[in-house]
């Protein structure tokens, strides 16, 4: 086994992660003849995301675990230059299993596409992984149970921008309670990655006085990627 995998499974246990073994992360990375050639960082974040992901589908660490259909891990590049954190999936995610489906997901898709991207090229995640009943606030308790898995998250995609959709995504993401209006138009670091907020797609479904300010707030965060990197 490569001394990679031996640090990957270091890194889950760090996070909290103790009861994965090295089968299960070797599992996830695939034949290795699959991926030869493949940037060996990348293949080693790629198979420890999996095995979080695989980790997180018995995860009974809240309340929202009984209800659920789904775990609603993630979806998208693991080594996206952007990611989106939503606040929680809906009931259309929880059907399908997948982050950002239905008419707000093909939204973002939208808004992806408008700053030269393709939905395939960013990361996806939420705040909680599985679904608030009624499409409820998730409780900071509950958010704070998920944590872990989003900070993983992050830690191994390793973004170079994040966005926080929405007042719940950007408040549990920024540790602020203020209104949206006022965490906007701002830069922040979560995890050593800058990060802005915007509106949730589904708020400019309902109002679409909000398109202008997100646009803005879009053309900044491609601005910024748009820069060169340090190394
Ligand atoms: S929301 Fe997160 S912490 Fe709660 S049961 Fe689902 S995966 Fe576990």
């Amino acid at each position: 086994m490569a001394d990679g995998l031996f640090e990957t499974l270091d890194y889950l246990r760090e996070i909290g992660f103790t009861e994965l073994d090295a089968s299960c992360v070797a599992k996830a990375s695939g034949p290795r003849s699959a991926t030869d050639g493949m940037d060996e960082s990348f293949r080693e974040r790629r198979a420890v995301l999996e095995a979080l992901a695989a980790s997180a589908v018995g995860c009974d660490k809240c309340g929202l675990a009984a209800k659920r259909k789904s775990v609603v891990f993630g979806s998208g590049n693991p080594d996206a230059d952007l990611m989106f954190v939503g606040e929680g999936p809906g009931a259309e995610e929880d059907r399908q299993g997948l982050p950002f489906v239905g008419p707000a997901g093909a939204l973002l898709t939208k808004i992806i596409e408008a700053i030269g991207l393709e939905r395939e090229d960013v990361y996806i995640a939420n705040i909680v992984k599985c679904r608030p009943p009624g499409n409820r606030d998730p409780s900071p308790e509950e958010a704070s149970a998920c944590r872990e898995y989003l900070e993983g998250q992050i830690d191994l995609v390793k973004p170079r921008v994040l966005v926080a959709l929405g007042r719940v995504a950007a408040q549990n993401l920024l540790g602020l309670d203020r209104p949206l209006g006022r965490m906007r138009g701002a830069w922040y670091e979560v995890r050593g990655v800058p990060t802005r907020a915007t509106y949730h797609p589904a708020a400019l479904l309902r109002n679409t006085g909000f398109k202008r300010p997100t646009w803005e707030d879009m053309q900044v965060v491609r601005d910024r990627l748009q820069q060169p990197t340090d190394c």
